[in-house]
């Protein structure tokens, strides 16, 4: 990688990206643009960023350094430059510029940095980038910064928070950007990160994957996380081939030192690491594994849409499926019947929906993959008061698939998500790339629009058309992942 010639500047964006993961920003300034994968998570949060933005300043913004000039209330689009350590070039785009009382360059006002919260707390990315935000917008308005304002939320429940942006906070901006010039200098990109968990919501996803696979990484290895892997890199265990060639119970007596906790996991990890590396599966036990299919008269495959910030679970899925009465099923007559759960029809409404549904096929057990749809269900029964009876009647007839194919398999796979193992077992969903976010997306933007009157009614109608696809397949994938085990001797 030649790295010669003038620096670049060090953008926000890129700082943003190195808080989150060093290799992250190397890939964003190096790595080919032909390998990044368009995300739905940047486009979710640019959207909550636009409600919450229009909650505190209802009039539209002002654009750049006109706008500044002028005393706009809000300010979008100004680009602020300036110089970091070692005289290295920065530049920012602050999200939004809220004016304030003081005295600046333009005039007796000042303005301060906004920044959108993800989630429910402020996390150090955020901090740091509002704290560069706040040094450069000091220099270009020559008045000094000493707060930025945090919002989250919308509507009345929008959340202000002052953030200080104290000398603590401008070391640790400092240091941040000396390590990330490091990081770009150097020819190759920074490690994977350890917490593969991070790697969900990151555009460069694909490279690394392809990466961790081809090296064996540890974290390739369904149960391993970031601090385990810490913990047996202590230990010399560097890769997958290395964690299945190990002995059991030699590594629980290492693994020991760390909690009694971790002794346990020891024969699980690396019998998962022999599983993987022989990439064949594992039978666990024996016996049934879907005893409840046996004579069932047919199945209910049941997926929950959820927005999880609005706790909204807003829509319930269900494919139903017969059974043909001679140990076969009659897969090409399934059909799929979502039920749309609006807010502001009322939660009523829906479990009356729900137990007309489930009263249609007394018989018949309710297949779901994970947890959500039992605890969703179990919760909303309770909350609108069903009987005990009634409430252990519906777990009686929920089986969670996931929960089954762990007892009894132990399969060569990195997760036992549905979308790993449904995708080991061959099962295509229909509609390529997607995924929860990019479902979310679509939810968010139809109700945007059916709040607004469903002015846009061709697309809003194609939009729904997209989630319910999308939901339909989870139940499908399901469906394969219980066809594989039924077929197994
Ligand atoms: S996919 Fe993971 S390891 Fe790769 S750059 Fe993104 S966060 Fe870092």
């Amino acid at each position: 990688m030649e790295c010669s010639g003038p620096e670049p500047a060090l953008t926000d964006r890129l700082l943003r990206s190195w808080l989150r993961c060093r290799r992250r920003a190397w890939l964003d300034r190096f790595g080919l643009a032909s390998e990044r994968q368009w995300n739905a998570h940047r486009a979710l949060a640019l959207s909550d960023q636009l409600r919450s933005f229009q909650t505190l300043l209802p009039q539209r913004p002002g654009h750049g350094e006109a706008a500044c000039a002028a005393g706009a209330a809000g300010v979008v689009g100004l680009r602020l430059r300036g110089a970091g350590p070692q005289g290295v070039g920065l530049e920012s785009h602050p999200s939004l510029l809220e004016r304030i009382a003081g005295q600046s360059r333009w005039g007796a006002y000042a303005y301060r940095p906004v920044l959108a919260r993800q989630g429910r707390r402020l996390t150090r990315e955020a901090r740091v980038v509002l704290a560069l935000w706040g040094r450069l917008l000091a220099e270009h308005q020559q008045a000094p910064v000493p707060h930025g304002l945090v919002v989250a939320g919308e509507g009345r429940f929008l959340q202000r928070e002052r953030l200080a942006l104290a000398s603590g906070l401008q070391h640790q901006l400092d240091e941040s950007l000396q390590r990330l010039a490091a990081d770009l200098a150097q020819s190759t990109p920074p490690p994977l990160v350890s917490d593969r968990k991070k790697c969900t919501l990151c555009s460069w996803r694909g490279v690394c994957d392809k990466e961790a696979a081809a090296m064996g990484h540890l974290s390739e290895v369904s149960g391993i996380g970031g601090k385990r892997r810490e913990m047996l890199l202590e230990q010399g265990v560097t890769s997958l081939p290395d964690l299945a060639a190990r002995d059991p119970e030699l590594l629980a007596e290492a693994l020991a030192a760390y909690g009694e906790q971790h002794r346990e996991i020891a024969a699980e990890l690396v019998a998962q690491a022999r599983v993987q590396a022989s990439g064949l599966p594992q039978r666990l036990g024996c016996g049934p594994v879907l005893p409840e299919l046996a004579a069932a008269p047919g199945v209910l495959l049941y997926d929950i849409e959820s927005d999880p910030d609005a706790r909204d679970d807003f829509l319930h899925g269900f494919v139903v499926l017969e059974s043909d009465g001679a140990g076969g099923w009659l897969e090409q007559s399934a059909r799929y019947q979502p039920l749309l759960a609006l807010q502001e029809h009322g939660e009523q409404r829906l479990w009356q929906r729900l137990q007309r549904l489930l009263a249609r096929y007394p018989d018949w057990p309710v297949l779901h993959y994970g947890e959500t749809e039992v605890i969703g269900l179990v919760r909303l029964a309770q909350r609108q008061g069903a009987s005990e009876a009634e409430v252990a009647r519906l777990r009686g007839r929920m089986v969670d698939v996931h929960a089954r194919l762990r007892r009894h398999w132990r399969l060569p796979v990195s997760s036992y998500g549905l979308k790993t193992v449904a995708g080991w077992l061959g099962f295509a969903w229909s509609q390529k790339g997607v995924d929860g976010a990019r479902c979310l997306l679509w939810w968010r933007q139809w109700r945007q629009w059916h709040r607004q009157g469903g002015s846009r009614g061709q697309a809003s109608r194609y939009q729904l058309q997209r989630i319910f696809l999308y939901n339909r397949d989870d139940s499908l994938a399901t469906w394969a992942v219980v066809r594989w085990l039924l077929a197994q001797p």
